[in-house]
């Protein structure tokens, strides 16, 4: 039976399909459980810790008030179960919530949060484009001395080598993409800001670019359907295996993709367990 594409796009959806298929099946398709990752987690904090950092007043955005928004983000976090599913302890826990707090201090290296203008912090835009639904969340939309929009991505990592940087602002086209469908308007700007070294890599889209990347996600978007039509996701093994939560079902890594059935399997049972529950007014057994 033909497999269902899913019903949006992301830009992490598009470079998982680009960086291996099957990865991005057992993710888009199936939604296997991943297990939560440290570095993954760790840049979830930091952003919420610059989130509430840019709720505040700009004079009030100082250092010492970062850290007291690091504060509050880890009494946050510590009840999310991509932080409660790592289980660290004791040395290891410190060792997070310390790097957490130097790459929130790094931030202050790249730029003055007192002069930026937010409009919207994790903004979560989606836009109809030629048939396909395209989602994505912005880390910080403001204006700039003109009037201009500016697309900001923290990213907590180091920035890419110079042959990389054109694909990582690939994902933040897809920003400006959804702008330009929802504002009427492009941004003048995108940045990607890496606190781990402290670089800025900016692009000032064009029409040009977004355009093209129209194309390519047309394009991108009738190879999955043609995957779907015929159950055809191949493992392409490299260096993101590394990175990779899918081993146990990836036969490139000695796994077993009969296994995906079963978890498919009892995901949809507990669903409609659920459904049933909440149609008897019951509540969740596993709330
Ligand atoms: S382990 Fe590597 S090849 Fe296998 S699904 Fe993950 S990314 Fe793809």
């Amino acid at each position: 039976m033909p497999l269902t594409p899913p019903a949006t796009l992301s830009p992490s959806k598009v470079s998982s399909f680009t960086d291996c298929a099957l990865a991005f099946r057992y993710s888009a398709i199936d939604h296997l459980p991943e297990p939560p990752s440290v570095a993954a987690t760790k840049g979830t904090l930091v952003h919420l810790a610059l989130e509430h950092l840019f709720e505040r007043e700009p004079a009030d955005r100082t250092i010492e008030a970062a850290q007291l928004d690091l504060a509050r983000a880890i009494t946050e976090i510590r009840v999310d179960p991509d932080f409660t599913g790592l289980d660290l302890q004791g040395e290891a826990e410190a060792a997070f919530f310390a790097d957490a707090a130097t790459l929130v201090e790094k931030y202050f290296g790249l730029e003055d949060p007192t002069t930026i203008r937010p409009i919207g912090l994790e903004l979560r835009l989606e836009a109809k484009v030629g048939g396909l639904r395209l989602r994505g969340i912005i880390d910080r939309l403001e204006l700039d001395e003109n009037g201009g929009l500016v697309v900001t991505d923290y990213k907590s990592g180091r920035s890419p080598r110079e042959s990389f940087q054109q694909s990582r602002l690939g994902g933040v086209t897809f920003y400006a993409l959804l702008c330009e469908e929802l504002f009427g308007v492009l941004p003048s700007r995108v940045q990607l800001l890496y606190l781990g070294d402290q670089t800025t890599i900016t692009t000032e889209p064009t029409a040009q670019s977004t355009r093209g990347l129209r194309n390519k996600v047309g394009a991108l978007w009738q190879a999955v359907e043609l995957a779907c039509e015929r159950e055809d996701f191949r493992p392409r093994p490299g260096p993101l295996c590394n990175w990779c939560g899918f081993h146990a079902y990836c036969p490139a890594q000695g796994g077993d993709p009969s296994l995906v059935a079963n978890v498919v399997a009892d995901r949809a049972a507990a669903e409609a367990a659920a459904a049933d529950l909440a149609a008897a007014g019951e509540p969740p057994l596993h709330p």
